[in-house]
C-alpha cells in the first residue's frame, strides 16, 4: 500500500517559560522565545549557556537521550508538543534536528540514509515516490549534483560537508515542520558551510529553522531574528535580548549583547 506523505509546510513554534534542570541544578530559567512560521531564528550566546538544551526541550529530545527535567510550555501552530495523547515520535517527525556533527548511518548507502526516517515512523512509500522523494531532497540540501551518481554508495564515503548535507536531506524527507539545526557547521571547511547557509536560506519558505550558530556572520546571513542567550556567573541560562537580525547587530538594546556580538566576550 502506498500512503501519500503528510503535506504540513512551516510551522510556528513557541517556547512558553521552559527551565531546565540537570539534577539540581537550574540550566535554563523561564525561557520564552517565539519562532515564526517560515523563518530563520538563531541562536547566539556563549557556550554553557543552555542554547543546545534549550533546542532539545522543543522536539522532546530529552526524553530519549535521558536529559533535563523541565518545567514550561513548547506549542507547534498552538497544540502542546508535550501533550499527554501526543507521542513523543509524533513530535520528533513534525520538529527534525541536525546535530554538530554529521551521523549519517555509515555503512547505509546514501540512497538509504534519506528514507532513513521514513522507516522509523513507518511511512510507506512506492518504489517511484522514493526516487522522487531521494532527488528532492537531496537537491534541497543542495547535495544531489554531486551524489546522484553516487547513491549506492555508504554514506561513510562521503565527505564530512557532504555527509552533513546528507543529514539535511534525511531530516527533511519525513517533511518536518521545524528543523533544529546545534551548529550545523562547526566541525565543517568554509565551501562547505557556505552551501549549507545557501540551504538554509531556500528552505525557510517551507520549515522553519532554529539554528544555534557561535559564528557571529552566519547569524548575520542566514536569520531573520535572533535571540541571544547568556549565563552569568552562578546563574541559569535566560534569553538576554531577541528581535530582528538587523536590529540585533546594528542596535542592540542591551550592553551584553552589543558586547557578544563584537566578540568581546
Ligand atoms: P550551550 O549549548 O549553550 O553550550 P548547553 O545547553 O550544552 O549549553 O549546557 C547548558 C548547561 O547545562 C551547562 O552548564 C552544561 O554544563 C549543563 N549540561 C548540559 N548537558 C548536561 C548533562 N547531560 N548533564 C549535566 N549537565 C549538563
Ligand atoms: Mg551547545
Amino acid at each position: 500500500m502506498t500512503m501519500t506523505l503528510v503535506e504540513g509546510g512551516p510551522a510556528t513554534l513557541e517556547a512558553r517559560e521552559v527551565s531546565a534542570w540537570f539534577g539540581d541544578h537550574l540550566v535554563l530559567d523561564r525561557v520564552s522565545l517565539t519562532m515564526p512560521a517560515g523563518r530563520v531564528t538563531a541562536l547566539i550566546g556563549p557556550s554553557g549557556c543552555g542554547k543546545s538544551t534549550f533546542l532539545r526541550t522543543l522536539n522532546r529530545m530529552h526524553e530519549l537521550v535521558g536529559g533535563a527535567k523541565l518545567a514550561g510550555e513548547v506549542l507547534l501552530d498552538e497544540r502542546d508538543v508535550y501533550a499527554p495523547d501526543r507521542r513523543v515520535t509524533d513530535a520528533r517527525r513534525h520538529i527534525g534536528m541536525v546535530f554538530q556533527k554529521p551521523n549519517p548511518f555509515p555503512a547505509m548507502s546514501v540512497y538509504d540514509n534519506v528514507l532513513a526516517g521514513l522507516r522509523l515512523t513507518g511511512t510507506r512509500v512506492s518504489r517511484r515516490a522514493k526516487d522522487a522523494l531521494v532527488e528532492e531532497c537531496l537537491s534541497k540540501a543542495g547535495l544531489w549534483r554531486e551524489v546522484s551518481g553516487r547513491l549506492r554508495q555508504p554514506g561513510g564515503a562521503l565527505s564530512g560537508g557532504q555527509q552533513q548535507r546528507l543529514c539535511i536531506a534525511r531530516a527533511l524527507a519525513v517533511r518536518p515542520r521545524v528543523l533544529l539545526m546545534d551548529e550545523p557547521c562547526s566541525a565543517l571547511d568554509p565551501t562547505s558551510t557556505r552551501r549549507i547557509e545557501e540551504t538554509i536560506a531556500e528552505l525557510a519558505a517551507e520549515v522553519t529553522v532554529v539554528i544555534v550558530t557561535h559564528n557571529m556572520q552566519q547569524a548575520a546571513r542566514v536569520s531573520h531574528q535572533c535571540a541571544f542567550f547568556l549565563a552569568e556567573q552562578g546563574r541559569p541560562g535566560v534569553i538576554v535580548e531577541h528581535g530582528g537580525t538587523e536590529e540585533m547587530f546594528s542596535r542592540p538594546r542591551d550592553p551584553r549583547t552589543l558586547d557578544y556580538v563584537n566578540g568581546r566576550f
